[in-house]
């Protein structure tokens, strides 16, 4: 199935410019233990956790993400560069007010029904983010889920920012993430399912037996992905679990 919308921004952006798609496919899947979810576009309704604070603070990030996605800096300097956009009279901002910013941003419908209904089939769940941990944990605890992978900023001891990001899921990496959760939490890769909604998210689907393209924002994750869901509906994901529920 080929979508054209978006496809623009996806050429424009795509990792694969600067590496390829592992190549470790997982093909059967007998029983499904564990379903890693994406956060941002997923289980929240909002494209980007990071330019939900860029755009409330009127700043665009548009350099740093060209100057990543041509290989210039990494995802440190790339977290250092987004967090020193949000200033204000020089300052950076506190983390209860990261926190409350976060909070604006809404669930995706039916994320509430869908991880309850994973979790009674004894199905557990993950968040694997390259968004902010603040919006991850609070999702995490709204939804019950009990892993969740996401990155962080330093603050002082005040609690104010720093420019010091906390990286534990590289933006174009996330296959490394699979295999790090597939050790912590003793689960075989062959009995995982991971959804996504962008191509940032191809290299988690890439290594588990299904890997579902849920709202999908570019065309190249639904030329890979396993099964398309389309729609904001997470409900709709239950349909395409059905036979291991
Ligand atoms: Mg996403």
């Amino acid at each position: 199935m080929r979508l054209l919308m978006n496809k623009e921004r996806c050429e424009r952006y795509c990792f694969q410019k600067i590496r390829s798609l592992p190549q470790d496919k997982r093909k059967k899947m007998e029983r499904l233990e564990l379903v890693l979810f994406d956060m941002d576009g997923v289980l929240t309704d909002t494209l980007s956790s990071w330019r939900f604070i860029h755009d409330h603070f009127g700043v665009s990030n548009e350099h740093s993400v060209r100057a990543y996605i041509s290989g210039e800096i990494d995802d440190m300097e790339f977290i250092r560069r987004d967090v020193d956009l949000w200033r204000k009279e020089g300052k950076l901002i506190h983390s209860d007010r990261l926190k409350d910013l976060l909070r604006q941003i809404p669930l995706m419908a039916g994320a509430k029904d869908c991880i309850q209904t994973l979790h009674e089939q004894d199905i557990e769940t993950a968040i694997v983010s390259a968004g902010l941990d603040t919006l991850a944990i609070r999702v995490a605890e709204e939804l019950g889920i009990e892993h969740v992978y996401a990155n962080g900023i330093t603050t002082d001891e005040t609690g104010y920012l720093t420019t010091e990001g906390i990286l534990r899921v590289p933006l174009i990496e996330k296959d490394k993430v699979v295999l790090k959760i597939s050790e912590d939490l003793k689960v075989s890769r062959d009995h995982m399912a991971a959804v996504g909604n962008s191509c940032y998210d191809l290299p988690m689907l890439q290594m588990v037996p299904l890997g579902i393209a849920f709202n999908p924002s570019d065309e190249c994750i639904c030329e890979k992905a396993d099964m398309i869901v389309m729609g904001r509906d997470l409900r709709e994901l239950l349909k395409v679990f059905a036979p291991y529920l």
